[in-house]
């Protein structure tokens, strides 16, 4: 029998505030254990929490680009479980009523665009950690990511294969970046991804028992993950067995999933209205407000870059994988306006002196002024592309100016017919067999012959006139 994957996700991003969102703390990242604490995130009784409006703001900022619609009234809700990491014995979140319900989000898949729900965007305390790892006798707990603000972004699910999971996760994770509401470091947990995943016959509408998989901290693992459990479903399907619903851990370094605990039902958690909060009314102002603080979100800016800049859609991907590498590139064509040559450069030379890594674009020690300045030599001759490629790499060290460059290092290209004619004649005089093909109709031999003059002016000479100069001198010889 074929079966369809029918797969949605959740995904817990880290909202970027300075402090929690129901006290004063910090949130920064890995400090001391238990030093970013206070008797509210502790959950000390008789305390109350206060909510963090830059919370609700950031939140509210995601679901309007995830395309939702914004509850006027909504409220938070205890979500009952006991757990060593969670000392009130309750997380407080959202439940039936959240911030955000209905949107979607659009990825392309093989080319095609597709539309995947989004069910809610709701806001929520993350809970605190358990730390097991070289403590000989018991656990500790640190409670400093207790109250840290998150947003859980549920998807519908519409997902139907590994790649469209990536896909979405991916989109979405430029969306937060773009929008400036979460750092989206995934190793340091401020992105986190879990999926619920069945299996349909093909045709069916019905779905199957779902699993739960979580802890895939990466693209990677989510994807292999996925991969896996819908292989493990299919086979157990197949041999006529049942689909457990159950959440399961994924395990890297096994490349598989374990079953982790049956899968709780809502009521489990006795989910009640927070009666330490006030309900959250919103007003139109308040949303629009907001909405105005929208930057250009990735999808329009690729769709402008290919249309206003007429680059290929691959380029104008790679140039709005960031918002800083947009940006650069749009600055870059204020001084050097041919789009492609600027793309071209930036896809190939810049990227790949950043390692490929486009966030790291702010750092980048060549400006665009810089970049413009040295295409400029290039047009009019006074540097070879080949040369081109070696200014590029010193302004990557340096952060000099192309001119700078090639001044200090005499690098202006030689257009200078006796220079050139001089290293000519020396070529076809140390390669006589060679000068004789070309005489004997072996036009392929020129390359070659025009690849010495190029060495032996080490790159300086113009690769045009080479070819002329060489071309006239065999003629005579000829
Ligand atoms: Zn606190």
């Amino acid at each position: 029998m074929q079966y369809e994957a029918v797969i949605g996700l959740e995904v817990h991003a880290q909202i970027l505030t300075k402090s929690k969102i129901f006290c004063h703390c910090s949130t920064k990242f890995g400090e001391e254990p238990n030093s970013l604490t206070c008797p509210v995130c502790l959950g000390m009784p008789g305390v109350l929490p206060v909510l963090n409006r830059e919370v609700v703001n950031l939140s509210m900022k995601t679901a309007i680009a995830l395309n939702c619609t914004i509850a006027r009234f909504c409220r938070f809700a205890r979500k009952n479980y006991f757990y060593p990491d969670l000392p009130k014995g309750y997380q407080i979140s959202q439940y039936d009523e959240p911030l955000g319900l209905n949107g979607y989000l659009e990825v392309e898949v093989n080319g095609k665009p597709k539309k995947i729900g989004i069910t809610r965007v709701h806001m929520e305390e993350d809970a605190g950690k358990n730390i097991h790892e070289n403590i000989p006798d018991g656990s500790y707990v640190d409670l400093n990511r207790t109250g840290v603000p998150l947003m859980e972004i549920v998807s519908e699910p519409d997902i139907r294969s590994p790649e469209e999971a990536k896909e979405y996760l991916a989109e979405l994770k430029k969306i937060l970046m773009y929008l400036e509401v979460c750092d989206c470091n995934m190793e340091e947990g401020s992105l986190r991804c879990d999926a619920n995943v069945s299996l349909r016959p093909v045709g069916q509408k019905k779905f199957g028992t779902k699993t739960e998989l979580k802890n895939m901290n990466s693209f990677r693992n989510l994807q292999k993950a996925l991969e896996y459990e819908i292989i493990r479903q299919r086979e157990v399907l197949e041999d006529g067995g049942i689909i457990v619903q159950e959440t399961r851990l994924w395990d890297p370094k096994r490349e598989a999933t374990s079953s982790m605990r049956s899968k709780e039902e809502a009521h489990d958690y006795r989910y009640f209205p927070c009666p330490d909060l006030v309900p959250l009314e919103i007003n139109d102002e308040w949303v629009e407000r907001i909405r105005k603080t929208l930057p250009e979100l990735p999808a329009d800016k690729r769709k402008r870059f290919a249309e206003d800049y007429k680059i290929p859609s691959y380029d104008a991907q790679v140039l709005t994988s960031s918002r800083a590498l947009a940006d650069y590139y749009e600055e870059c064509l204020r001084f050097y306006p041919d789009s492609k040559k600027v793309s071209n450069w930036i896809m190939g030379d810049l990227l790949r002196e950043l390692k490929g890594d486009e966030e790291r674009i702010e750092k980048c020690p060549v400006s665009p002024k810089h970049l413009a300045g040295m295409l400029k030599l290039l047009d009019d001759g006074v540097i070879s592309g080949k040369i081109a490629k070696t200014v590029f790499e010193e302004m990557y060290k340096t952060g000099k100016e192309a001119s700078e460059i090639v001044k200090e290092k005499g690098l202006v290209q030689v257009t200078d017919t006796s220079e050139i004619e001089k290293i000519v004649d020396k070529v076809i005089e140390e390669n006589p067999k060679q000068a004789q093909d070309i005489l004997n109709g072996k036009d392929k031999v020129m390359g070659f012959l025009v690849g010495q003059v190029m060495k032996e002016s080490k790159g300086k000479a113009n690769p045009q006139m080479v070819n002329e100069i060489l071309k006239k001198k065999l003629q005579v010889k000829k």
